[in-house]
């Protein structure tokens, strides 16, 4: 193995959450050697696909107010985020809006030369800035330019992350080990500070709009490591994937103006959320179309998926093809459909993670010197169902914050001795060749991953029922326990099937804790529609889910759950209506 490489500060994930972090902590101190390590190339992370917006309050003027998109954020998360936490992202965001437009970022105008914002789901005011429909691509493009000006910043794309080490008691963080891709070579990392900004997981469902590379060794790390992680039976479902691909069309479709219609022609969601129709909050909206579905209203897409459409020819063609142009472009080339012309089939697909490695509100993990930031993370901005357009902006708020501690952090641990125990690094090694590099078995290791992604899509879906989740659970299991961790291709460079097979381990282990969390909250609430137990139910369930990891005997068995209280600051909950 080589020698180990140290930093002051290590960022795991380049995204929106991880290139921020990295600008805020190299602005605290350019001494600061900061890395920024990513399995895939900076713009090819996942932030780059974010369609619609960044939600901020910036028209005062107009009437739009602090106030509003809290209680916004609140109401869209159905009570469970936590109200200082979504506080503090609203008052953050202007400023982070404002600051990517000194950085170049090239945001839409209105006629007058000021900042435009569209209408999005759940929000009383229009307020996603936005990018025509290319929000992502611009943020990353203006983040990552930033970043090169910074000397003290250095890039390792193509990096796999294996673990997070630690001293022996796991109460502090160390560094990390990785596989650099290009050669197959088995690295440590030392550093006193870390921040985990790996992003979602929702390729553990088939039908999704995420990144082949959104899977969850980043989140499993943490997990794996002994840090809880809250809230995973929270997974939202986006109303609007084109078939068959799942590729998203963006809310901003609907924030222009776009209609759900079902097989009779209708719009359907005025019997769902008679005042905000389409624009309701996104969980309100999906399991409005799944019903429809269900009862029978929807169409048959030619691959004998059920669906619905989503009509733009309301918009006309010149807003389409001045705000939503890349919108049009997915509907020709994915559906074969232009929407200027024509309504086009969409069904409710894999989208976001509420849950994630549990953190405060300053994104502190339960690690002394590790934080995370984005959406691997979970400090409860969004609790059981986030509004669109707050993501990107939690990752911008907490990507400055989190850098800008963990900085703080590294300047007073500088000559902090970093022993490793040698132990830690075998045991891992261990882990990574003996156990899945030089693995044995005649099981199909993707036939695995297409195993769990397909039970996820069929029995972890918007509406929930017991036996349904025990059943997902029991084939999970059954997968879990089938002979597949091996890896056929043994070159050293570039071996994506050794990788794959890390994430595929990865997706069995935190598929199973969105299952029993799933299982554990007997109600609905947000994104999680439980058949049985259709009521929200405050009494017993305002509260966060904990899973820890048990691995007894070296054994992987169920995580150990726990509850932990929401911060109810300003809010008492009261029932949703949009
Ligand atoms: C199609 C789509 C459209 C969206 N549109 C919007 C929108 O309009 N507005 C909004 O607010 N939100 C939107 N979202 C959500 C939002 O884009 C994401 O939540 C956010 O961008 C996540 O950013 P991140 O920095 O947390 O992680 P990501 O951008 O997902 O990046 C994760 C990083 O972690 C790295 N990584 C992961 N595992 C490892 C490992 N083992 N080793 C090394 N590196 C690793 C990856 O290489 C990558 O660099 C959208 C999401 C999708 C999927």
């Amino acid at each position: 193995m080589a020698d180990s490489i140290s930093y002051d500060i290590l960022i795991i994930g380049s995204g929106i959450a991880g290139l921020r972090a990295a600008i805020s902590a190299a602005n605290i101190d350019s001494g600061l050697r900061i890395a920024v390590i990513s399995k895939v190339q900076v713009m090819r992370s996942h932030s780059v696909s974010a369609e619609g917006g960044t939600a901020a309050v910036l028209a005062k003027e107009e009437g739009d107010n602090l106030e509003s998109h809290i209680y916004d954020t609140v109401k869209g998360s159905d009570f469970l985020a936590d109200q200082d936490v979504a506080e503090r992202l609203v008052y953050s965001m202007p400023y982070e809006i404002y600051q990517l437009d000194h950085w170049g970022m090239p945001w839409s105008r209105k006629e007058d030369g000021t900042i435009a914002q569209r209408s999005f789901g759940g929000y009383s005011f229009p307020r996603a800035t936005f990018a025509q429909d290319k929000v992502g691509f611009f943020e990353m493009q203006t983040l990552y330019d930033r970043c090169l000006t910074h000397d003290n910043i250095d890039f390792y794309n193509e990096w796999f992350c294996t673990s997070i080490l630690t001293d022996e008691e796991k109460k502090q963080f160390r560094g990390l080990t990785a596989i650099e891709m290009k050669t197959g070579e088995f690295v440590k990392f030392k550093s006193p500070a870390g921040i985990v900004c790996t992003g979602g997981a929702g390729r553990v469902y088939a039908f999704s709009t995420y990144a082949y590379s959104s899977t969850p060794d980043g989140i499993d790390m943490a997990y794996r490591a002994g840090l809880g992680l809250k809230d995973m039976e929270f997974v939202q479902f986006h109303p609007t994937g084109v078939l068959p691909s799942g590729i998203l069309i963006s809310e901003g479709a609907r924030g222009d103006g776009g209609h759900l219609i079902n097989n009779k022609g209708e719009r359907f969601m005025k019997k769902y959320a008679p005042h905000a129709l389409e624009l309701a909050s996104r969980d309100v909206v999906s399991r409005g179309m799944m019903t429809e579905i269900n009862e029978g209203r929807g169409f048959k897409h030619e691959s004998g998926v059920d669906c619905l459409k989503l009509d733009l020819t309301p918009l006309g063609r010149d807003l389409i093809l001045n705000r939503l142009a890349g919108i049009r472009e997915i509907g020709i080339k994915f559906s074969g459909v232009d929407v200027i012309d024509e309504p086009i089939e969409i069904r409710p697909v894999c989208h976001y993670m509420m849950g994630g490695i549990h953190t405060n509100i300053d994104g502190a993990t339960e690690m002394k010197g590790l934080w995370a930031a984005g959406e691997a993370a979970c400090n409860s901005t969004h609790g059981a169902n986030r509004l669109g357009a707050n993501s990107t902006g939690e990752c911008l708020v907490w990507g400055q914050i989190t850098g800008e501690l963990a900085a703080k952090y590294a300047q007073s641990h500088k000559d902090a001795s970093l022993s490793i125990s040698q132990q830690q690094i075998e045991a891992e090694e261990k882990r990574i060749y003996d156990g899945i590099f030089r693995g044995r078995g005649q099981v199909n290791p993707y036939q695995v991953r297409k195993e769990i992604t397909d039970m996820m899509d069929k029995k972890a879906h918007i509406f929930r029922s017991e036996q349904d989740l025990s059943d997902g659970l029991r084939q999970l299991r059954e997968s879990k326990a089938a002979s597949w961790k091996h890896v056929d291709d043994q070159t050293q460079e570039y071996n994506t099937n050794f990788t794959n097979v890390m994430e595929i381990d990865s997706m069995l282990r935190i598929a199973e804790v969105i299952l029993i969390g799933a299982l554990n909250r007997r109600e609905s609430r947000g994104a999680q529609a439980r058949i049985e137990y259709p009521k929200r139910d405050d009494i017993n369930f305002l509260k966060h889910t904990l899973a820890y990891y048990n691995n007894t005997d070296n054994n992987d068995r169920a995580p150990s759950m726990k509850w932990y209280p929401v911060s109810i600051t300003r809010y008492a909950p009261v029932e949703r209506h949009y």
